[in-house]
């Protein structure tokens, strides 16, 4: 491991500022994928900012919605009365991700920035667009079982690893960031982009930003809400496929569906088609497997994972049904 400086801010104006004056530094909260990619080569910040003592651990819903603190623990978060009463879909996501134990360390802004697992991207003698851009993508000819079906280029197939990132768009959460230049608002599904040309960068934070919030507004989904995860163990594995299903219900009619995915593309992906289709109609089985379909359009396989391209709409159709209970 390289050497590297650490200073603990008290504010978040000087956790700015300090990254202002240090530019190859880089904010710690968790440490939980940071000190890994640390260890691995893989990123080498020369000052770590540890942001930990920032004031930005609160959970307060008002009239508007939930608001919460980027360094509230994804633990804390999954248990909160408030958040299982009135957001039951986030609270489901956080808890299928990673381990206890991890979870009692990952903090919401950590979870957001996370980087992916691609093999590639954490083996330093591959190719890998995202961590050296321009020496090739190592995944696109290789062992890629885990990448992207949706929005992928021939730069890189990458997969955005999060589970509470796929709630949050689902839930159309915002993200509030502070920077040099002020505060700014980044509605959640632009958080996070594709790779197009540049897999390097994995979202739109600008560089010396940080992370102070994220925003749900209030919202029908406390009933027929469900998060299905799909992973080859029960515990402590992340996503080949996972579907957020929230449906606003008037007897066995939907008046409002949302739908997102993840481990299936760069960035959480909202199932705009599928939602629209839904909204209407009955909540039929039939209905479901014809919003699955719909949602299929666009995708492609590498090889490899393939199965998604099957596992995909199955897993949808089981979380609408489980979110309707009828599964
Ligand atoms: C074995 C294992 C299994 C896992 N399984 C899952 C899983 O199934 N599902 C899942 O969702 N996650 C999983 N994770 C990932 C885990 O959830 C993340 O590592 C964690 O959420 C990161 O949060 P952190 O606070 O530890 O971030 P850190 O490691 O401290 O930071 C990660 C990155 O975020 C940046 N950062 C942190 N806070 C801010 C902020 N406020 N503003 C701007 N930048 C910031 C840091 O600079 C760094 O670049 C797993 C991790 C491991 C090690
Ligand atoms: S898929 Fe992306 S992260 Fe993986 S090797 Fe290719 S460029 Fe790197």
């Amino acid at each position: 491991m390289i050497n590297f400086e650490y200073t603990r801010a008290s504010s978040v104006k000087a956790a700015i500022d300090m990254l202002a004056k240090n530019p190859t530094g880089g904010f710690i909260a968790g440490g939980t994928n940071l000190v890994d990619l640390m260890k691995k080569n893989i990123t080498a910040p020369a000052r770590l900012i540890d942001i930990n003592n920032l004031p930005l651990k609160e959970i307060e819903e008002d009239p508007n919605g939930l608001k919460v603190g980027a360094l509230v623990l994804n633990s804390d978060l999954s248990e909160n009365e408030i958040v299982i009463k009135n957001y039951p879909l986030l609270s489901m996501a956080l808890k299928a991700g990673a381990s206890a134990q991890l979870r009692n360390m990952a903090t919401v802004g950590g979870n957001m920035m996370q980087r992916t697992r691609c093999s590639y991207f954490y083996d330093i003698t591959m190719p890998c667009n995202k961590r050296q851009p321009g020496s090739g993508c190592g995944a696109l000819q290789g062992y890629n079982r885990m990448h992207a079906i949706f929005g992928a280029s021939d730069k890189c197939i990458a997969v955005h690893p999060s589970d509470m990132c796929v709630a949050l768009a689902a839930l159309n959460a915002t993200v509030t960031v502070s920077g040099p230049k002020g505060e700014r608002k980044i509605v959640f599904t632009d958080f996070h982009r594709l790779p197009g040309d540049s897999p390097e960068k994995d979202n739109n934070l600008l560089k010396g930003e940080l992370i102070t919030g994220v925003s749900i507004p209030k919202n029908p989904f406390t009933k027929n809400v469900y998060y299905l995860k799909i992973r080859d163990r029960a515990s402590y594995a992340f996503a080949l496929v996972s579907v957020a299903a929230a449906l606003e219900l008037e007897g066995n009619t939907i008046k409002q569906a949302r739908l997102a995915m993840g481990g299936v593309a760069h960035k959480p992906w909202r199932l705009m088609a599928a939602e629209n289709f839904l909204k209407g109609k009955t909540a039929s089985i039939e209905n479901f497997s014809q919003a699955a379909n719909l949602a299929m359009k666009d995708t492609k396989g590498y090889g490899h994972n393939n199965f998604k391209l099957r596992l995909a709409p199955n897993a949808i159709v089981e979380a609408l049904k489980k979110a309707s209970g009828q599964s």
